[in-house]
């Protein structure tokens, strides 16, 4: 089976489909979107993430050679996109980190899908370098960000990042994007009991009327170095109540199978929040990504524990179509749920499974 991948500029590459076709996965989920982490270093030291007692001065990251090239990523896009994929979110460790990460975004706005469309380039960052790369980041073709914002309160924002960050650059940084154009902006915040959880309302109500959607995210157990435990957990019925019992809201129906937010809209239309809720309510059943490490493993599940070497195949001499095939056979055998598996683990069970960390698989 032949497919035609067109390319902006007018150049055309002939390809041959897997004779698996769209491929689904054990339980019937498709593969549109691909999440792809560009560097495993990063200048934060988030506490939900990568705690400086692990991620040390010591620490080994990974050396340049082993990190997929620009070239090399553009490759497992193109075989995703025979597949399905159509949509792809740059993230890490923290991307605009990876040097010349225009480039690469510049060649993947120039590819299209079989049917001809471009890819929706997304971008998640911690925005400490947005002031800086916004305006290259949109010339590239990067289509919108995510800003990662944990409170509005300085010192609650330094003690989250932990390093001592300050609150206004990434602020500053929220400003060139939205004056860029990368918008839709959404901002993360990740809710720690304990840690920021006082800031859920005041969060919501500095970005309602901005046209910025804000997504609380219940704090996950990636990895195994984050000290995860379910009691610093906020459940987002908890957030939802929270903010409903001050500015009424109502849910949203989701407008693309796979969304991982459950959207809510404020009653006086002033704009929209998304809780995430891996923990409490998980959304494995619609699970539509793919996760492509630093050092080109793929991995099917954000909780993984063993992913798939593609780097070996593209170093390998593999042509695009072995690897579209080999991408197409670890997606047909998908079986990926742990969140829907989690509340049913013994903590026994959670802290002996060897998960990959976030800013390595990219979250
Ligand atoms: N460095 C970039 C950033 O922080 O936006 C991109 C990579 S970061 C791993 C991607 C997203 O994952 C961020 O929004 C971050 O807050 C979120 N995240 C990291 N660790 C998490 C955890 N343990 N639970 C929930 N979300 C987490
Ligand atoms: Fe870095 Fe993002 Fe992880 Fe924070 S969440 S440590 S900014 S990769
Ligand atoms: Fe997808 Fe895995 Fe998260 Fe479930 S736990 S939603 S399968 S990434």
């Amino acid at each position: 089976m032949t497919q035609t991948l067109h390319r902006a500029g007018g150049s055309q590459h002939v390809l041959r489909l897997p004779s698996t076709g769209m491929p689904v996965d054990l339980l019937g989920r498709r593969l549109t979107d691909l999440r792809i982490s560009v560097t495993d270093r990063c200048n934060f030291r988030c506490v939900y993430c990568m705690p400086r007692e692990i991620f040390g001065r010591d620490y080994a990251f990974l050396p340049r050679d082993e990190l997929l090239t620009f070239e090399e990523i553009e490759r497992v896009v193109r075989a995703g996109m025979r597949l399905g994929v159509h949509k792809v979110r740059l993230t890490g460790g923290e991307p605009l980190l990876r040097k010349g990460i225009e480039e690469l975004v510049g060649m993947l706005a120039a590819l299209r899908t079989p049917s001809g469309d471009p890819l929706d380039i997304a971008l998640t960052t911690n925005g400490s370098a947005l002031a800086v790369k916004a305006e290259a980041l949109k010339a590239a073709g990067l289509n919108r960000v995510t800003v990662s914002v944990d409170s509005l309160d300085d010192e609650t924002f330094r003690r989250m990042n932990d390093v001592g960050f300050p609150l206004e650059r990434v602020l500053h940084g929220l400003d060139a994007a939205h004056e860029a154009g990368l918008g839709p902006i959404k901002i993360n915040m990740v809710v720690k009991r304990g840690q920021n959880d006082d800031d859920v309302l005041a969060m919501a109500e500095h970005f309602r009327g901005t046209g910025y959607v804000l997504r609380f995210i219940e704090f996950m157990d990636v990895g195994t170095t984050n000290g995860w435990k379910l009691d610093e957990v906020v459940p987002s019925r908890e957030i939802v109540e929270r903010i409903a019992a001050v500015h009424p809201i109502e849910p949203v129906a989701p407008t693309a199978p796979g969304e991982t937010a459950a959207r809510w809209r404020y009653l006086d239309g002033e704009g929209e929040i998304g809780v995430i809720s891996s923990v409490t309510q998980p959304f494995c059943s619609s699970c539509n990504r793919a996760r492509l490490s630093t050092e080109g493993q793929l991995y099917t599940c954000l909780f993984a524990d063993h992913g798939t070497d593609l780097r070996a195949l593209l170093r390998g001499g593999a042509d695009d179509d072995s690897l579209t095939d080999a991408i197409a056979g670890v997606w047909s055998a998908r079986d990926d749920r742990y969140s829907e598996l989690r509340s049913s683990a013994t903590p026994d069970i959670r802290s002996r499974r060897k998960k990959i960390e976030m800013s390595y698989i990219g979250g």
